[in-house]
């Protein structure tokens, strides 16, 4: 028998946890580890509520852990209530698949005012994650800044800008829909360090900023480069420009709330009287490896409320060797150290979609099986169990996710598919509420 430990319940560990079942059929035996109560990571926290299709492949995770050779080990901390040597010493193979749960600061002046957060923490608001229920963000307008031009900036200015009915079928928390419906903001600026080829945002997620009933996407006509030049543009961009053309040919006054594309724009500093209340802006031009360049130029957004979406990083743990430049695990292909691996966002770092785990899963056990032909004889789970029960941690079972996961859908407001448990004491009262 073979014993994996994968650390973390998002994507890239079920596909982990897929692959070794396809790999090993009926001789491993996979832990999936979790600090929460509650299973699939990005899928839960990240993700945004209004896109319940992608939050659809969960059903395919339920369906990996309802297998005899996975088990869900929830509301244990690897770092806090075991340690990486410790699992070491109890499985074959300990694969992190912690994702890249934490922000990146701006690293400008001001950056630690209140009224600057992460995307990490608003998202993580929004979507209901324990660490982040509590941010209370600021939105009473009526300026707000992001910062950054990918996926997870769309995000944040279309959740900013839904009314009420268009979350509709969505599972956002209910202290955010509550929040957002008396948002006083009118005006949401995306902040783009180079330009309008260099967007990271995909075609049907800048498409979706088109349709909002009252958030008008403003891009000035004059910001876009000569229409012959995207066919150089690799596809996907192009089709991306392609709405940011849609958009600067409907420019002109917005509808209640204004979603400004502004390119070439590089945030230099936040200033405020003890909270954020300004964003001091370079224009930027490009160098010939397309890098942002100062150009000495400045202006000043009024705004109280300033969100960073430019990437995140992997939280490191204690024994692990980390690369602190790019925010992930040190390791080649996925190898940290003997029996030690990684894999999707704690691997390569926060990029790609949510299918892009599935290979990178699939490859990891190659290497584990390649690394390791023949079992090691270690104990596997009873010894996980023993010293768990040891230290008094109260394991949450799948079966026991099951509980929260009924009690979350009995409790949703009309409409809506859950309404999540935001504080881990109301998961586990959950849990026992129904034992
Ligand atoms: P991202 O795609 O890497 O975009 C980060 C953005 O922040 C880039 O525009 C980057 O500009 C900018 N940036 C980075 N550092 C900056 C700084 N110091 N100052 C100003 N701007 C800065 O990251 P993300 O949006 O967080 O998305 C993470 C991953 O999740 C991506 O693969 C994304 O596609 C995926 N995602 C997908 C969906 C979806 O499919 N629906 C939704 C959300 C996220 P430069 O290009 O100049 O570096």
């Amino acid at each position: 028998m073979r014993h994996i430990a994968v650390v973390g319940s998002g994507p890239a560990g079920y596909y982990t946890a897929e692959a070794a079942q396809k790999k090993f059929g009926d001789a491993v035996r996979v832990d999936i580890i979790d600090r929460l109560p509650v299973p699939y990571g990005l899928i839960r926290f990240g993700v945004a509520p209004d896109h319940q299709s992608i939050k659809g492949v969960h059903k395919r995770y339920e369906a990996v852990n309802l297998s005899d050779n996975v088990r869900f080990v929830g509301n244990v901390a690897v770092g806090r209530d075991v340690s990486i040597e410790e699992l070491g010493q109890f499985y074959d193979a300990v694969v992190l698949a912690t994702g890249a749960p934490a922000d990146r600061a701006l690293g400008i002046a001001g950056d630690d005012l209140p009224g600057v957060i992460g995307s990490a923490a608003f998202v993580g608001w929004y979507n209901g994650h324990p660490d982040f229920a509590g941010l209370n963000p600021d939105l009473s307008g009526p300026g707000a800044v992001i910062v950054g031009n990918g996926n997870v900036a769309l995000d944040v200015a279309r959740i900013l800008a839904k009314t009420r009915p268009e979350f509709e079928g969505s599972d956002i928390v209910g202290h955010a829909l509550d929040t957002l419906q008396a948002s006083g903001i009118k005006r949401i600026t995306l902040l783009g360090r180079r330009g309008p080829h260099q967007i990271a945002m995909t075609p049907k997620e800048l498409g979706e900023l088109g349709h909002l009933a009252r958030g008008t996407p403003v891009v000035d006509p004059a910001d876009l480069p000569p229409s012959a030049d995207d066919a150089l543009l690799e596809p996907g961009i192009r089709k991306s420009v392609a709405h940011l053309r849609d958009f600067a040919a409907a420019y002109g006054p917005a509808r209640d709330i204004a979603i400004e594309f502004d390119f070439f724009a590089m945030p230099v500093a936040v200033e405020g009287d003890g909270r954020a209340e300004r964003i001091i802006v370079e224009k930027t031009r490009l160098d010939a490896d397309l890098r942002a360049i100062g150009t000495g130029e400045r202006y000043i957004l009024p705004c109280h409320l300033v969100i960073a979406c430019i990437g995140y990083q992997t939280p490191p743990i204690h024994g692990v060797p980390y690369e602190h430049g790019r925010g992930r695990f040190a390791n080649v292909d996925g190898r940290i150290l003997p029996g030690l691996y990684c894999v999707g966002w704690a691997r390569r770092g926060p990029s790609g979609t949510i299918g892009t785990n599935r290979p990178d899963g699939f490859a990891i056990i190659d290497l584990i099986a390649e690394d390791l032909p023949f079992p090691t004889g270690k104990p596997g789970r009873p010894a996980l169990d023993a010293l768990l029960e040891g230290r008094g941690i109260d394991v949450v079972t799948f079966r026991d996710w099951q509980k929260i996961d009924a009690a979350e859908i009995a409790r949703a407001r009309s409409g809506a598919p859950r309404e999540k448990f935001v504080v881990v004491d109301e998961m586990m009262a959950a849990r026992d509420l129904s034992n």
